[in-house]
């Protein structure tokens, strides 16, 4: 299934914001930009929130009937693989196909000699690209063993859902970002190769990019080595995807892409300068407007966001682990649980709101409650109720961070 050029993943953790969600879509949309919704979410939220796939796909149908949504939307399985992605069948429609776990290991000799023998030539030296693509037998057989084998899996789970779903019903996105080096673009333009290799119609790639991506919060690093390397990549995928027989269209993914704003000047611009598309996920900066709203609703909404953040510093080590590589919280710059407590409702909002030029706003804080979702779920309907209560002033909330925060800048 082909893509539209621009799409923006929205996951949505606890399932209420969908038409808040859609209306910052539906801002873009007034403003002559057609941005499609895909709402993610992976297995390991459904699991850490107890929701099922099915549950998603209703959120997103009911948000496009209310509101009279015309365009593409989707549904998106994120972050599967070949053990968890029967659970997402019938619920998906794009399915990311989350191969980093198996980067390293080492392929069968001969499909690297089969390798070899396809794709070495001369080296590639698409106009505008830094450095020329060498494509030796040296350069291809050290892709091979580290990404022959991930990618050959993300064959096997493509085909497993292609025998269960009708073709051209869905949309495939592979992604390495959660791998423990970025790749480089070269080394994007050998990943392609395999994929198209194994006959997967890939639409978008996330690669794991130069620099930190954390949760919630702006990038950490270089800003030149990220422009590069991005422009790069735009390069690689415009020339070599079509020369490959990809899919038309193919574009870049960026995940853990809420909130990055020092480098969304840089996207901005780099997408246009190219006519590229883009797809880029957010999902927790959703959930981080919901307690932020909620802490300054009034006793009730702070009592409990106060509660979450000591519950989140006494269970530290258990909330932060399953997000260790895409968090960068300084313990020593965290409050007290007892200092929290004796914050008004708009201070502690002030704290987790991500306004950098805010004296009260700390990323420390943000991080830590990004994580802490877990613990709303187990607040149950102490929070969901809250949620319900001041319906109008979150929604607004979510729409705004959406559209002001990241859609502008990204895409106007
Ligand atoms: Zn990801």
């Amino acid at each position: 299934m082909k893509l539209p050029k621009f799409t923006f993943g929205i996951g949505d953790r606890f399932g209420h914001q969908g038409k808040a969600q859609l209306r910052a879509l539906m801002k873009a949309g007034s403003h002559g930009i057609e941005v499609s919704p895909v709402w993610n979410k992976s297995n390991r939220e459904h699991n850490l929130i107890g929701t099922e796939p099915s549950s998603l796909r209703q959120e997103a149908d009911e948000a496009v009937a209310a509101l009279g949504w015309k365009a593409p939307y989707f549904v998106d399985a994120d972050h599967i693989n070949l053990k968890t992605v029967d659970r997402f069948l019938e619920a998906s429609d794009f399915f990311t196909i989350d191969v980093a776990d198996s980067i390293g290991k080492q392929p069968d000799p001969a499909a690297v000699e089969r390798l070899v023998a396809k794709h070495a030539g001369e080296p590639l030296n698409y106009p505008g690209l830094s450095k020329p693509i060498l494509r030796g037998r040296n350069e291809i057989s050290a892709a091979a063993s580290k990404f022959l084998a991930a990618m050959q899996e993300a064959g096997e789970v493509y085909r497993h859902i292609a025998t269960r779903k009708p073709a051209g019903s869905f949309a495939v996105e592979v992604s390495t970002d959660e791998a423990s080096a970025p790749q480089t673009p070269a080394e994007l333009y050998l990943i392609l190769a395999m994929l198209a290799d194994e006959g997967v119609p890939v639409a978008t790639i996330a690669p794991k990019f130069t620099g930190q991506f954390n949760k919630g919060v702006d990038y950490e690093g270089s800003i030149a080595d990220f422009t590069r390397e991005f422009e790069d990549d735009l390069i690689v995928l415009k020339q070599a995807g079509p020369a490959l027989g990809l899919p038309e269209g193919l574009k870049l993914s960026i995940h853990s892409g809420s909130d990055k704003f020092s480098i969304y000047p840089v996207i901005n611009h780099l997408m246009k300068k190219h006519g590229t598309g883009l797809h880029l996920k957010t999902a927790g900066t959703t959930w981080l407007e919901e307690i932020a709203a909620i802490a300054g609703s009034g006793e009730e909404g702070r009592t409990l966001a106060a509660g979450i953040y000591a519950d989140a510093i006494a269970r530290y080590d258990e909330v932060t682990a399953p997000y260790a590589t895409v968090l960068h919280i300084d313990r020593t710059q965290l409050p007290s649980a007892l200092e929290i407590a004796s914050w008004d409702g708009a201070r502690l909002s002030r704290a987790i709101i991500h306004e950098q030029s805010c004296p009260d706003f700390n990323p420390h804080v943000r991080q830590l409650f990004h994580v802490a979702f877990k613990l709303a779920a187990e607040a149950g309907p102490k929070f969901t109720d809250l949620l319900k209560e001041h319906d109008e002033a979150v929604g607004k909330a979510v729409t705004a961070n959406l559209w002001d925060r990241h859609l502008n800048p990204l895409f106007l």
